[in-house]
């Protein structure tokens, strides 16, 4: 239960003084609905205001406040245009207020011939002096501009000024928290308490000493709910999977294995040994391999007699590990099962029987494997592939609900930069493949005007007479996967008429699972010749063959999102090409993340840069997932702070396990603040 002191700052902000439905309403757009999003909600600069005496060549360009007397307003006939207030200041000059809206209001604050004190930027018209939307006070009166007046993140219907006075209200209302930070930091760092440190942020949005205590909380409350998943699923015993090469060593490979996987296989090997539960993310960048460990763990688990599931993002891609599985798998006796949405009735029924009673071995399938209806004999090992679509509270959810959990792999191709692994996986072991199978050849990548569409769809076609195959990748349009199906589909139309109709296939997100099923199974058979898709495809599909990646709309697209879709070749021996193709009006920073794909195929470069260029909440689609975002701490905080943090929360947690200290019990509200309340479910009891 949430501590009492909390409660204020987790009520609605409807119950604030003058805060009307309306206002409740605009707010919500910025994800404002509680007092402590308003608190943190934080102004990201700040007005500086002069007062002069009057308009000056020298004041240009300022924010200037001015004592002024209005004498006339015009308005022209036809009522379109600006509404104008002339009013002269100290020196007799004449100042024209300008309003695109609201004569009303302006009318009424601007009577003639009376003294008023405006504030705005000073401009020049031709010779005149203006001020385009001035705010307005009475000389001497309350509500007396600001000389320095910091500035909010606004939406439509919401004044810089009334968000100010909401983060004042809110401010108020805040109570005083308990210090959760290490004495020792506070004081090296010199930082003030939680409420003195929001207080500053929003009144010099330019501190950095404020924002940075700020985002150490935020970081501290990450890192110490993930030390406390990772104590709490340690504190679990399982089975131990010791193996016994049964089925390993008789595994018969049409190649050597590279020595990064040799190195993770022994890693995972190592941990599945134990009766401590294994929890380990597994990176490796496309095409380095990873389904071979996994398929190697899942052996060592069914060779100890337990099950192994494998779970994949899309069905697309379970079905191809799934086809992949049985042919490795069929002359060593393994059985091996898939559950997906589309397994029904009587299939659905004798997989699950299979799994109940332990005729089935290895079970690949989508989330549906996970289900409250599905019940292993002896779950040993569960592997997840491409992790980054399957965050914290899914992993919570998985161990919490087995009494004895299984072990965990769960395999990214996104290269995560190591702030990131710090942040979002903090509470894992971490292997890494940092090899290439060999005898790969460098994917060449050009970037390419769409005004040269025609000479792509040309190369294109000849690439397709001399046997080769190739991905046609449509960007998304406007978010909506209606358009962007159809705009796949417009596509795949115009190659069908230059191809031929029946070497063409689509996938869209659009389409069912059968009809993927049998475009995906028509081109890794070879008698489709490209494959156009929306970026369904962007995850773990294997075609070796083929060897030609076109990427329309290339700027829109992330650039982890495009090495990802690039890695869908170059992966047989043959030389393969990857072309982006560019609209024309692209931006510099567009340009600049376009030459970087051309210039490097290193998955960690590219991902460090996407963090640098994007935020953490995208490069991970993490912002949409609702997963670890940060309101205040930036990359460069977290690179900086989540080492800080991980020691400090480690550090109480040995101390405190239990978190009943006078800190521990701090630490509790914290977390409670950034609404972990999940990991305090975790903590240890007695
Ligand atoms: P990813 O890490 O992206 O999941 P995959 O596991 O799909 O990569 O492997 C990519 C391709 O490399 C597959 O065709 C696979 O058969 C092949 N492969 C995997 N390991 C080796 C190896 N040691 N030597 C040669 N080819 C390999
Ligand atoms: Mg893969």
């Amino acid at each position: 239960m949430r501590p009492e002191i909390l409660n204020p700052l987790f009520t609605e902000v409807e119950a604030l003084k003058g805060v009307g439905p309306q206002v409740a309403k605009t707010l919500k757009r910025l994800k404002l609905e509680r007092l402590v999003d308003l608190l943190y909600h934080l102004p990201t600069g700040a007005i500086e205001r002069v007062r002069a005496p009057a308009a000056s060549a020298a004041l240009l360009g300022r924010h200037v406040i001015l004592d002024v007397t209005p004498f006339e307003t015009r308005q022209a006939r036809s009522g379109r245009g600006p509404f104008r207030v002339l009013a002269g200041d100290a020196d007799g000059n004449t100042i024209t207020l300008i309003y695109f809206n609201n004569p009303g209001w302006a009318r009424k604050t601007l009577p003639m011939g009376e003294a008023r004190t405006v504030s705005g930027k000073l401009e020049a018209y031709g010779d005149e002096w203006q001020i385009i939307h001035p705010e307005v006070a009475e000389p001497g009166g309350a509500q007396q501009p600001a000389l320095r007046e910091p500035v909010y993140p606004l939406t439509e219907g919401l004044t810089n000024r009334r968000m100010g006075e909401l983060a004042a209200t809110a401010l108020e209302r805040a109570p005083e928290l308990p210090e959760w930070v290490e004495p020792g930091l506070v004081s090296r760092e010199g930082w003030r308490p939680w409420r003195a440190a929001l207080a500053q942020a929003h009144r010099e949005p330019g501190s950095d000493d404020a924002r940075r205590r700020l985002a150490y909380d935020e970081v501290f409350a990450n890192q110490l709910a993930l030390l406390l998943l990772r104590q709490s699923q340690r504190r679990h015993r399982t089975n131990a999977l010791p193996g016994d090469e049964r089925l390993t060593g008789a595994l018969r490979l049409p190649y050597q294995l590279t020595g990064a996987q040799r190195r993770v296989i022994e890693e995972i090997r190592g941990d599945l040994a134990q009766q401590v539960p294994m929890l380990r993310l597994l990176q490796g960048d496309v095409g380095s391999g990873k389904t071979l460990v996994a398929l190697m763990a899942m052996l060592v688990a069914v060779e100890s007699g337990a099950q192994a599931a494998l779970l994949a993002p899309t069905e697309i891609l379970a079905r191809q590990h799934h086809a992949t599985l049985l042919g490795q798998l069929d002359s060593l006796g393994v059985r091996v099962a898939i559950l997906t949405g589309r397994e029904k009735g009587r299939a659905r029924e004798s997989v699950l029987m299979g799994l109940a009673d332990g005729s089935v071995d290895i079970l690949v399938g989508t989330h549906a494997i996970f289900q409250e209806k599905v019940a292993y004999r002896n779950l040993g090992l569960a592997v997840i592939d491409e992790q980054h679509r399957f965050g914290v509270s899914q992993r919570l959810l998985l161990s919490s609900k087995a009494e004895r959990p299984p072990h965990l792999l769960v395999m990214t191709a996104t290269p995560i930069p190591r702030t990131l692994t710090l942040t979002q996986y903090g509470e894992m072991d971490v292997s890494r493949i940092d090899e290439m199978p060999p005898g790969r050849t460098p994917i060449e990548t050009l970037v390419i005007s769409d005004e040269k569409l025609a000479d792509v769809i040309g190369g294109l076609a000849r690439h397709a007479e001399n046997g080769g195959q190739a991905y046609w990748v449509c960007p998304l349009v406007d978010e909506s996967e209606k358009s962007d199906a159809a705009a796949a589909e417009e596509r795949a139309q115009v190659l069908r008429l230059r191809l031929g109709g029946d070497r063409v296939g689509l996938v869209h997100g659009r389409m069912k699972g059968p009809e993927k099923d049998a475009v995906m199974t028509a081109f890794a058979s070879g008698s489709l010749a490209v494959l156009v898709a929306t970026t369904v495809i962007e995850v773990g599909v294997d075609v070796p063959n083929a060897t030609l990646m076109i990427v329309e709309g290339a700027e829109r697209f992330g650039l982890a999102q495009l090495h990802q879709l690039r890695g869908r070749v170059g992966r047989g021996s043959g030389k393969s090409t990857c072309l982006l193709i560019r609209g024309q009006n692209l931006t510099e920073s567009g340009r600049a993340r376009l030459a970087l794909m051309r210039e490097t195929n290193d998955g960690f470069r590219i991902a460090e840069e996407d963090l640098r260029l994007r935020g953490p909440g995208e490069i991970l689609g993490l912002r949409q997932s609702g997963e670890e975002a940060f309101r205040v701490a930036t990359v460069q905080d977290v690179e900086q702070l989540a080492p800080i943090a991980q020691s400090d929360a480690q550090l109480l947690l040995d101390r405190d396990g239990g978190l009943t200290g006078e800190r521990g019990r701090a630490a509790r509200v914290c977390l409670y603040l950034f609404e972990r309340d999940q990991a305090v479910g975790l903590i240890r009891s007695g």
